[in-house]
């Protein structure tokens, strides 16, 4: 299987240089030119396998220059009952809502309690092959630009793996003091953490500068290092996010919930959109899923984008209690675009040309309508979602995080405005100690707030009787290795320095 860039269909590389590069020279992103089907045998066949071996089955089908050794190599090493506190990494849990059944599928289960470690704890295996393949003997330069969860995801997975590198930035304010400590804290001898002043958009922004600009790749290959990406852009990024949805839709048939065949919509929290397009490309292979509904908080350029086919990120951003998803510039809509324009590569260009020189873009009406029929989009605040957050502990004793409360609130908005009664999947993506404070606030409004983030996660703790992640207990102890601070525009010469390059 190839793959090729959104923004020039002539630049065509194989699956290990796909994750290897990142993002595409020509600053487009890479797709699959062909997606594999998943008949019903087929799914009929990863009922009786369990995580994994549904896992390198995805992973087999897409990664044909890799071996099968290597693929069950790294699908043993990612996701393993260990790290993921148990033999299935993304279970589901039951709860009603208003009488309905909930599935809520847990992807936060791993090393860093967000969902992010579904990818990020196999994408290093999947790059030092890849590098292996394409660029043997270099090392690889990981940058970084996080709205939280990421930042830590990939400090974790990619610490002390050799011939690589990790540079993370932060917004300054735009993390939660938990994810601020889990990231200052990181050990490793291959890290650097730093905060910028500016939001995550100014992050992401610097970083896809310093990966396009030539003169520092020719520094970086001066070094024989190469830049590559562990954001969501990245193609090892989005892939182990389809394998969930696959396995979340055979565990449902296994349970008895659903029939083989039958549909389901999924409900997912969305920032930079890889998630859900995880979900729509498991779709694209076969996977029965019916709607797609896009769960936005205040900073809502996607609802929009959804109901108009108008992007447009000229507006005012919001720092929310769900700071994973402040986020004006969703960089994998893309893709779809990309899908959903028949793989026209000129047009994809055009419009990403124009979000940058305008801030927004204008989909065709081709591409509107299949929005409309496939996707859902909604957004809520921080009260409908602190509203959420009790309701849900309150009557279902579920205790649910700022960003799974949001699309649990869409759904509810949804299944009021449509009656749609098909079982529905929702993208449960951070332990709710991750942002105990808003979450306190939520099911506690007249307890008083203690001071620091740890005894805020002991009263939450003894309120909730909900148990507290290990890896997130283990950090009251840790101390801060990292306090670094620049400019959104100093970005390239604090990278440069970090490597030791001059
Ligand atoms: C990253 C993140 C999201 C958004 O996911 P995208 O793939 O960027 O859409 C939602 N919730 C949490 C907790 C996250 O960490």
């Amino acid at each position: 299987m190839l793959y090729n860039s959104t923004q020039n269909a002539a630049e065509v590389v194989s699956s290990a240089q796909a994750i290897s590069q990142g993002i595409s020279k020509d600053g487009g992103l890479f797709v699959p030119q062909e997606f594999p089907k998943y008949d019903e045998a087929t799914l009929q066949s990863l009922l009786k396998e369990d995580y994994r071996g549904r896992a390198k089955k995805v992973f087999s089908d897409f990664l044909t220059d890799f071996t099968a050794e290597e693929i069950s190599d790294c699908v043993e090493k990612a996701y393993t009952a260990e790290k993921f506190g148990g033999n299935n990494p993304a279970p589901l849990a039951l709860c009603n809502i208003d009488g309905k059944e909930l599935n809520i599928l847990e992807l936060w289960h791993g090393p860093t309690c967000a969902f992010k470690d579904m990818a990020l704890q196999i994408l290093p295996h999947l790059l030092t092959k890849s590098l292996k393949k394409t660029y043997d003997g270099k090392t690889a330069v990981i940058l970084v630009a996080t709205s939280g969860d990421t930042g830590k995801a990939a400090l974790e997975g990619f610490k002390d793996v050799e011939n690589t590198k990790i540079i993370v930035f932060y917004p300054v304010d735009g993390v939660s003091p938990m994810q601020k400590h889990q990231m200052n804290t990181q050990e490793g001898s291959n890290v650097t953490v730093c905060a910028i002043k500016g939001n995550f958009d100014d992050a992401q922004t610097g970083v896809k500068k310093i990966f396009t600009t030539p003169s520092v790749s020719e520094k970086l290959a001066e070094n024989n290092m190469l830049f590559s990406s562990a954001n969501s852009i990245n193609w090892g990024r989005l892939l182990p996010q389809i394998v969930y949805y696959i396995s979340a839709y055979c565990d449902m048939v296994n349970e008895g919930k659903i029939k083989l065949g039958d549909k389901i919509n999924v409900v997912v929290p969305t920032g930079n959109f890889g998630n859900i397009l995880a979900a729509y490309y498991a779709s694209l292979m076969g996977l029965p899923i019916s709607k797609f509904i896009c769960a936005s908080n205040s900073n809502n350029v996607l609802t929009d984008f959804i109901n108009t086919g108008i992007y447009d990120k000229n507006r005012q951003f919001h720092t929310t209690i769900s700071p994973s998803m402040d986020i004006l510039v969703s960089s994998n809509l893309e893709r779809l675009l990309y899908k959903l324009s028949g793989d026209d590569d000129k047009i994809v260009k055009n419009w990403m040309d124009s979000l940058k020189s305008e801030g927004k873009y204008e989909v065709s009406d081709e591409v509107k309508a299949v929005i409309k029929e496939k996707f859902f989009g909604g957004f809520c605040d921080d009260t409908d979602t602190k509203a959420t957050i009790s309701k849900m502990f309150n009557e279902q004793n579920y205790l649910c995080d700022t960003h799974t409360a949001v699309a649990i609130n869409v759904y509810e908005q949804y299944v009021e405005k449509t009656g749609d009664t098909t079982p529905s999947v929702i993208a449960s993506t951070a332990s709710p100690y991750k942002f105990s404070k808003a979450v306190l606030e939520s099911v506690a409004p007249d307890s008083e707030l203690p001071q620091s983030e740890f005894e805020i996660v002991d009263v939450l703790n003894s309120i909730s009787k909900a148990p507290v992640p290990a890896p997130l207990a283990d950090l009251k102890n840790k101390t801060s290795r990292f306090s670094d601070v620049t400019e959104s525009d100093d970005m390239e010469t604090y990278v440069l320095s970090a490597l030791g390059i001059k």
